[in-house]
């Protein structure tokens, strides 16, 4: 399988083997709730993840929680709670979301506050090697030791230097050096239980007193820990690239002394509104939860899959709404080959499809840049292909189109749709239209028609009966 790297810029192999596949994916800071934008990221890794492991290959599926975040800080402020209460709140909510949207792939979460430790040895031996130096307010990361700092953004550190300003407070030696360490200014020394609350801020202790860890740090803590100091795949949203993983990859190369800290780097590109980054410093998000609200967790996956997984896409109502129609007409095929299968009494052809040739195809997108948009173009040829010889098809082939339909919809996560239940009273009142209709009592069939209608279901006449469904 080949897929576009934002380091090399060029397409690389993953190469599939006995070896665990080792991915990392930066998860939430969970201070809020998320947002549409975020959903395009974690889906298109669950449908990566789930089809990678389809293929038979073992994947580790890593993903931090950023608990401990100055915005979770500054939010348990404003709501006058504790951090890691906030933080636990929207842990939970988000986990729930993720259940809803049938994202299932992740094999652990590592949440920051549980990994302090591993973050304080990093730290230390980055100070150890001259990459990182000790201040009043923290540690800080020394950017100019690291030659390859601005690599993976492609940026000139110059000019982004004279953009910023030094903050000589906090006793910076670059503007571009960062926090690896955040120092709590407090004369409490007595600390009974890690962390500690002080003034609404969590700390622990370490060797530079008592503090919280900067962002970038605990991705790498976590990773060295579960995955050593090198593995192959990292992934996240484009905004993440300048400066948290531009920064990771300074503090493990740092660290290790080891090139290259990752394999491939794979970045999802930004879901757009009105021409412009969906963001919750923007206040221009629609969440996951007020979506869903509107349309099913399958649609949200169908039209984040309909776009390739690097260019950015606007959304828009209308695109919400052409998916729903989209994965309608998928569930409705589905449905309906159960329906003729139960119903066929004619013989019919002996036709046959080349149902090999279409999940060739499917694969075939996949494998090359992991081209969603291609692959759900194949189910949908195969549909209307279909679509036209429907009736006449062996009820054989018919089940195999079915079984194959829903192969290719699950290895991209779709939850399998479910039958559309018709409930006794619905059958019964489509019998008693069927035999209206056959004894030519068109205003009585037309009037159970409507009724039918008015409950939510839809008939559609065909060659061997009434095929009755629910609208959705
Ligand atoms: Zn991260």
């Amino acid at each position: 399988m080949k897929i576009f790297d934002t380091l090399s810029e060029k397409q690389v192999k993953i190469e599939k083997n006995k070896k665990t596949l080792n991915v990392f994916v930066c998860g939430l800071t969970v201070y809020d709730k998320s947002h549409i934008g975020h959903a395009r990221t974690y889906l298109v890794f669950d449908a990566l993840i789930k089809y990678i492991r389809s293929t038979g290959q073992k994947v580790f599926y890593l993903q931090n929680v950023t608990d401990v975040d100055d915005k979770i800080i500054q939010r348990a402020k404003e709501n006058k709670t504790s951090p890691f209460a906030l933080s636990k709140k929207f842990e939970k909510d988000y986990h729930k979301i993720e259940k809803r949207l049938n994202i299932t792939s992740v094999t652990k979460y590592a949440r920051a506050s549980e990994h302090v430790k591993e973050i304080i040895k990093q730290t230390t031996t980055l100070i150890n090697k001259g990459f990182a130096y000790e201040t009043p307010n923290g540690v800080y990361f020394r950017v100019r030791k690291f030659v390859d700092y601005g690599k993976l953004s492609k940026q000139n550190l110059d000019s982004l230097r004279s953009g910023w300003r030094i903050d000589i407070d906090n006793g910076k030696e670059d503007p571009l050096d960062f926090a690896l360490w955040k120092k709590i200014n407090t004369k409490e020394t007595k600390i009974k239980k890690e962390p500690i609350i002080i003034d609404g801020e969590p700390g622990w202790k370490s060797p530079w007193g008592l503090g919280r860890p900067g962002w970038h740090i605990e991705d790498t803590a976590i990773t060295e820990k579960y995955f050593g100091s090198q593995y192959d795949i990292h992934g996240g949203g484009a905004d993440l690239k300048f400066p948290h993983h531009e920064s990771e990859i300074a503090q493990q190369e740092s660290a290790s002394g080891k090139k290259p800290f990752v394999k491939i780097w794979i970045h999802t590109g930004f879901l757009l509104i009105n021409g412009e980054k969906m963001s919750k410093s923007l206040d221009n998000f629609v969440t996951i939860e007020d979506f869903l609200e509107k349309y099913s967790a399958d649609t949200l996956r169908l039209m984040i899959l309909s776009h390739s997984i690097r260019s950015p896409f606007d959304y828009t109502d209308e695109s919400a709404v052409a998916s729903e129609k989209t994965f309608f007409s998928i569930k409705n095929i589905l449905e309906k080959i159960d329906f003729i299968v139960k119903n066929k009494k004619k013989k019919v052809e002996k036709e046959t499809i080349e149902i090999k040739e279409f999940e060739n195809n499917f694969i075939e997108a996949l494998e090359n840049d992991f081209n969603t948009p291609k692959a759900l173009a194949v189910i949908l040829e195969l549909i209307s292909f279909i679509q036209k010889k429907i009736y006449f098809l062996p009820s054989k082939e018919l089940i195999k189109i079915k079984k194959s339909i829903i192969k290719m919809l699950s290895t991209l996560g779709f939850a399998i749709p479910k039958k559309g239940l018709i409930s006794g009273k619905i059958e019964a009142m489509v019998k008693k239209r069927d035999l209206a209709k056959s004894n030519k009592q068109f205003i009585q069939s037309d009037t159970l028609r409507n009724k039918i209608n008015q409950l939510g279901y839809s008939i559609e006449d065909t060659p061997i009966g009434s095929f009755v469904y629910k609208k959705d």
